[in-house]
């Protein structure tokens, strides 16, 4: 089968691997989409170090169930399917607890770190556990399923949040995460949702994406001009970037007993205004990955409460996909998800 395998460090090589076969219990998906996300770009120069090669990334994906290992009873072969990036175990007291994506033996589909390597789905064909495999309604298109992953990160960051209706809402960064929290948040319920980031282009697409208010602005400057806005600072903040700077914008916008929801994470390491948040009661939350929102995902994306279609820049050949992450490394401008195609007529 043909694969884009990340030889070394910035090399993408478009390869013949040998096709896999799916053991007791898991699926052979036959890939129609596949998103390049921003872990991806992120593992592609190293700086992540969670994508030590050789390794086939991609782990947002859709396509056709091709083929099915013993034990397998949900699925059949040419059911339209999607799955969850995480592979958790089941068994672990994380799981048992439902707490999937803290499992103590979670790996990520297209992810090698030293711990594991598990190939992903820019390739042709890719395995992966039934457990972690949802069904697709056939008025999804493939390249929009695509899109399910991110959208359950950002589900998730809503409801760890614990937003239940009326609430205003602060999303800093409006890249992918960004605009998906924002829909996500407008969709559990908040009122009056603003949205930040210094691209003004991006603040266009969040307006048509449902923001309340856009503003041009950062740091200090941003959490002046939120708490002007609303008074006493927002309820919640939703920082999707994960930077000191916008990090400390985001604890000083939130009123007393506010939260800050920390999505973003590009710094290891960052500072807090410690008095703010113990004296104003502030509640930090952090929220990985995503934990059973995929039907909730499906169902929202079906009833166009949330949009991706003007989120997605490109859908391309598997034959691109080397071009396209030099594009997105280069910081190209205007590039949102590029979804790559290993059997194009599949997305056609
Ligand atoms: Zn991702
Ligand atoms: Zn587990």
């Amino acid at each position: 089968m043909k694969a884009l395998l990340l030889r070394e460090y910035k090399n993408l090589e478009l390869l013949d691997l040998p096709q896999p076969a799916p053991a007791a219990g898991e699926i052979l998906v036959q890939v129609a989409a596949c998103g390049i996300c921003g872990s991806d770009v992120h593992g592609y120069d190293g700086s992540s170090g969670r994508r030590i090669p050789p390794i086939v990334m991609g782990h947002e994906a859709a396509g056709l169930v091709a083929a099915t290992g013993p034990g397998v009873t949900r699925f059949k072969t040419g059911d339209r399917v999607t799955f969850d990036s995480t592979v958790y175990c089941g068994e672990c007291p994380y799981c048992l607890r439902g707490e999937m994506n803290l499992c103590d033996r979670r790996q990520v589909i297209g992810v090698s770190c030293g711990e594991y390597r598990r190939a992903g789905a820019f390739a042709e064909y890719v395995t992966v556990p039934e457990r972690i495999c949802y069904a697709l309604p056939d008025s999804m298109s493939f390249a929009e399923a695509a899109m399910l992953e991110p959208v359950s990160v950002a589900l998730h960051a809503v409801k760890v949040s614990q937003i239940r209706g009326g609430e205003t809402a602060l999303v800093i960064g409006a890249g992918m995460i960004g605009l998906l929290t924002l829909q996500a948040a407008r969709a559990a319920g908040s009122s009056r949702v603003l949205i930040a980031d210094v691209d003004l282009t991006r603040l266009r697409l969040a307006e048509s994406l449902g923001a309340t208010e856009t503003m041009l602005l950062s740091g200090d400057d941003l959490a002046r001009e939120v708490v002007h806005r609303t008074g006493s600072g927002v309820d919640v903040a939703l920082e999707a970037v994960g930077r000191n700077q916008t990090i400390q914008a985001a604890i000083h916008s939130v009123r007393k007993g506010g939260t800050v929801t920390l999505i973003g994470n590009i710094e290891p390491q960052i500072t807090i205004p410690l008095q703010v948040v113990v004296s104003r009661q502030l509640r930090l939350q952090g929220t990985a990955a995503s934990c059973g929102e995929y039907p909730q995902a499906i169902d929202l994306i079906s009833r166009g409460e949330i949009q991706v279609r003007p989120l997605i820049t490109a859908v391309a050949p598997l034959e691109d996909g080397a071009r396209w992450f030099e594009r997105l490394y280069a910081h190209e401008p205007n590039l949102m998800k590029i979804v790559l195609a290993p059997h194009p007529r599949l997305v056609a």
